[in-house]
C-alpha cells in the first residue's frame, strides 16, 4: 500500500454522472477527486440522445454548449410508422426552453466536454484507478484504490459519491439492496450505429420509429451520417439471445419485418450492443457519508433514452447540496432531500419504461393507442416538466396562483446561485421591494424582473417573489410580504448566516 490522498469529496466513476457531480463541486470551490478504472476515456457513443433539460443544465454548469451542440445532430422531428404506414410526425421543439431541440451526440463526446470543463476548474480525472474497498466512520470514508500498474493506495474523504454505473461495487459492499422493478423476459434489444438504407431517404434531422407485430425499430440520426438503430422485439420462449456484438446483417434482418417498408440494409456498422434489459433500483441513495447517483442508484432499459439524462439531473440535484453541506456548514438533512426529490422521478420513469416496453412488443399495436402513447410521453421526455412538489425543500405560499408553483423548474437561465426573483406587479410597492432587497440573506442574489423577461414568465397581475434554488427549481413562491419566510427558509435549508441588521422602514 502506498500513498494517502485526502480530499473533501471522492467520486468513483467518470461517466456523465460522476463528472457532473465533480463539476458542480469544483465550480463552488469544494476540493474533490474523481477516480475511474478505465485507463482511457470512453470511445463509444452509447447514450446518444441528450434532451432539452440536460442541455440547459450543461449551460448552467458553464460548458460551451453552442460548441457542443455543433458536434451533434439536431433532432427536429420524429416520424412514426405503423405496419409500414406513416401515421404521424411530432415536432420535437420545446419553445419554453433556451435549448429547444434534443441533440444526438455520442456519449464519448458528452463525457469529453464534461471532463474538459472539470479540467478547466482544476480537477483531473485519475484514470486506471479502481475503488476496491470502502469503510466509513463518523468523520469520513476510506477507500482503497487498485491502480492499473498493480500498486494500491488509500483515499480519505469526508464524503463519497458512487457513480459507478449499474454494477456498483460500493453499493453492494454497503449492503444496499439492488431491487428488480421488472424482469423483461423474452424481450430483446439490439442497437447499432450504422448507415441505414431504406426504400426512402431519411432526412438528417428526423428520427423514424417503426412499430410492427411484436416489436419496434428506431432510427435516430447521428452527426456522421450514420443512425443509431435500435430494435426491440419479443422472442419465442426458446429464442437465442445470440452472442457477442451483433453484426449489421443480423440487425437488418430483425428490422425488416417490423419496418414493413421493403428492403432494409445496414452498412458501415460502428458500435453495436446486445442490450441487457433491466429496470432496477437501489433501496436507499444515502448510507451515512456515501451517496449513490446515476445508474448506480437505478437503471432503466434504454427505451426512452433517459438513463444518462437522468444521471446528469441526479448529479445536478446532488452537487449543490453536497457542496453546501461539505463546505458551507449546511445541515446534513439537506442531503436527504436528494433522495426525497429524485426517487419519485426515477420511480415514474421505471413505471413508464415498463409500460412502453410492453406496449412496443404487442402482437398488434393499434393506431389510436399508439398516437395516444406518443402524446402522453411528449411532456415527460424532455425532462423540463420534472418537478418536486412534495419535497421538504418546496414552500408554496400562494397555492393556486397562476404561473409556475414552488417545486417547478423556473424558466430562464440560472447559473448555480440562490436567486430571489422579484416580479413587482402592475402597482409596485417600492418600499416593500426595498426592504426585501436590503434584508435579504447575503447568500442570495436579488433580481427585480419588472416585466418578467428575465425569468421568461408573463408579468403577473400581482407582485410575486420566487426563490430560485441553485439547480433552477423554485424553492419558495410567495408575495412581497413573505420576506421573513425567505429568511426562515434559508436558515432551515442552509443553516444560519450572520445577517445585516434589518433596516427599519
Ligand atoms: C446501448 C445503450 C444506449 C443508451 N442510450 C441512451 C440515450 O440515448 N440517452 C440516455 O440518456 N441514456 C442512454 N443510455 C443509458 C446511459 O448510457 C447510462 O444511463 C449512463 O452511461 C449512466 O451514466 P453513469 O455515469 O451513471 O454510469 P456509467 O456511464 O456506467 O459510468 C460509470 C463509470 O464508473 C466506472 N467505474 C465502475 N466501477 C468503478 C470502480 N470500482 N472504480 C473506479 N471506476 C469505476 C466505470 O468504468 C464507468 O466509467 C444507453 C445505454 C445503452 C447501453
Amino acid at each position: 500500500m502506498s500513498g494517502l490522498m485526502e480530499t473533501e469529496v471522492l467520486i468513483v466513476g467518470a461517466g456523465p454522472t460522476g463528472l457532473t457531480v465533480a463539476v458542480e463541486l469544483a465550480r463552488r470551490g469544494v476540493p474533490c477527486r474523481v477516480v475511474e478504472e478505465r485507463r482511457l476515456p470512453r470511445q463509444s457513443t452509447r447514450g446518444c440522445t441528450v434532451y432539452q433539460r440536460t442541455l440547459e443544465v450543461f449551460d448552467a454548469m458553464g460548458l460551451p454548449v453552442d460548441d457542443y451542440v455543433a458536434q451533434g445532430a439536431r433532432m427536429a422531428r420524429r416520424v412514426y410508422h405503423l405496419f409500414g404506414e406513416r401515421i404521424g410526425t411530432v415536432d420535437m421543439a420545446e419553445p419554453g426552453s433556451s435549448r429547444p431541440y434534443p441533440l444526438v451526440v455520442g456519449q464519448n463526446v458528452t463525457e469529453r466536454y464534461l471532463e474538459r470543463r472539470l479540467a478547466d476548474l482544476g480537477v483531473t480525472v485519475l484514470r486506471g484507478a479502481s475503488a476496491e474497498t470502502v469503510a466509513q466512520d463518523d468523520d469520513g470514508v476510506t477507500v482503497t484504490l487498485r491502480h492499473a500498474e498493480g500498486r494500491r493506495s488509500t483515499v480519505r474523504a469526508a464524503w463519497l459519491v458512487a457513480a459507478q454505473g449499474a454494477s456498483a461495487s460500493i453499493r453492494d459492499a454497503l449492503g444496499v439492496a439492488w431491487r428488480e422493478w421488472r424482469r423483461f423476459t423474452g424481450v430483446r434489444m439490439l442497437q447499432i450505429d450504422a448507415r441505414v438504407h431504406l426504400p426512402f431517404a431519411l432526412p438528417p434531422d428526423e428520427a423514424h420509429m417503426f412499430f410492427g407485430a411484436r416489436g419496434h425499430v428506431g432510427c435516430v440520426p447521428l452527426p456522421d451520417g450514420r443512425h443509431r438503430v435500435f430494435v426491440v422485439r419479443r422472442e419465442p420462449a426458446d429464442g437465442d439471445d445470440g452472442r457477442g456484438d451483433p453484426e449489421p446483417a443480423e440487425i437488418a434482418a430483425a428490422m425488416a419485418p417490423l419496418c414493413g417498408v421493403g428492403e432494409v440494409r445496414l452498412s458501415d456498422g460502428l458500435f453495436a450492443w446486445r442490450v441487457r434489459l433491466q429496470n432496477r433500483f437501489a433501496d436507499r441513495l444515502r448510507v451515512g457519508r456515501v451517496l449513490l447517483a446515476g445508474d448506480s442508484a437505478r437503471v432503466f432499459a434504454p427505451v426512452h433514452a433517459q438513463g444518462m439524462n437522468t444521471g446528469v439531473q441526479d448529479a445536478f440535484n446532488l452537487g449543490w447540496k453536497l457542496a453546501a453541506v461539505a463546505a458551507d456548514g449546511a445541515p446534513e438533512t439537506l442531503l436527504d432531500t436528494y433522495e426525497a426529490e429524485r426517487r419519485p422521478v426515477f420511480e415514474e420513469l421505471l413505471a413508464r419504461t415498463e409500460r412502453s416496453l410492453d406496449f412496443g412488443v404487442q402482437e398488434a399495436p393499434g393506431r389510436e393507442p399508439l398516437l395516444a402513447a406518443i402524446a402522453a410521453n411528449r411532456p415527460k421526455r424532455t425532462q423540463l416538466a420534472v418537478d418536486y412538489p412534495d419535497s421538504p425543500l418546496t414552500r408554496e405560499l400562494l397555492g393556486g396562483a397562476d404561473g409556475p408553483a414552488a417545486g417547478r423548474r423556473a424558466p430562464g437561465r440560472w447559473d448555480g446561485r440562490w436567486t430571489l426573483l422579484v416580479l413587482p406587479g402592475p402597482r409596485p410597492d417600492r418600499e416593500r421591494i426595498r426592504r426585501l432587497m436590503t434584508d435579504v440573506d447575503p447568500r442570495v442574489e436579488v433580481i427585480v424582473d419588472v416585466d418578467g423577461t428575465r425569468a421568461g414568465l408573463a408579468a403577473p397581475d400581482a407582485a410575486r417573489i420566487y426563490l430560485v434554488r441553485p439547480d433552477g427549481h423554485i424553492g419558495l413562491r410567495g408575495g412581497l410580504e413573505h420576506g421573513p419566510q425567505v429568511a426562515a427558509y434559508l436558515d432551515d435549508v442552509l443553516g444560519p448566516v450572520p445577517r445585516r441588521t434589518p433596516s427599519r422602514a
